[in-house]
């Protein structure tokens, strides 16, 4: 008889897979259903959000970067120290 790693109780049949609510062992139907796939959609979900931030991050960095080469091209470090003030960024 195989016991469910999450809930302790016997598992019926073929066991599941627990990650990620555990690394080792199998859980049964129930635990399947109610913990270990609502925690791997929000994994999934978390790591899709991890993405769209670091995305978005990455477009800020470019954005200011190109500001600052353009400012620097037109009017020098006057002009760098304009869009540093502009986004209180602090060296
Ligand atoms: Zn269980």
């Amino acid at each position: 008889m195989k016991k469910c790693c999450i809930c302790g109780n016997e598992i019926v049949g073929i066991g599941n897979n627990p990650y990620p609510v555990k690394n080792e062992g199998e859980c049964c139907d129930i635990c399947n259903l109610q913990k270990v796939i609502p925690e791997r959609i929000m994994l999934m979900k978390h790591k899709a959000m991890e993405e769209t931030v670091k995305q978005i991050a990455k477009q800020i960095t470019d954005k200011i970067t190109k500001e600052i080469i353009d400012a620097n091209n037109t009017k020098g470090i006057v002009g760098v120290n304009e869009v540093l003030d502009k986004y209180q960024i602090v060296l």
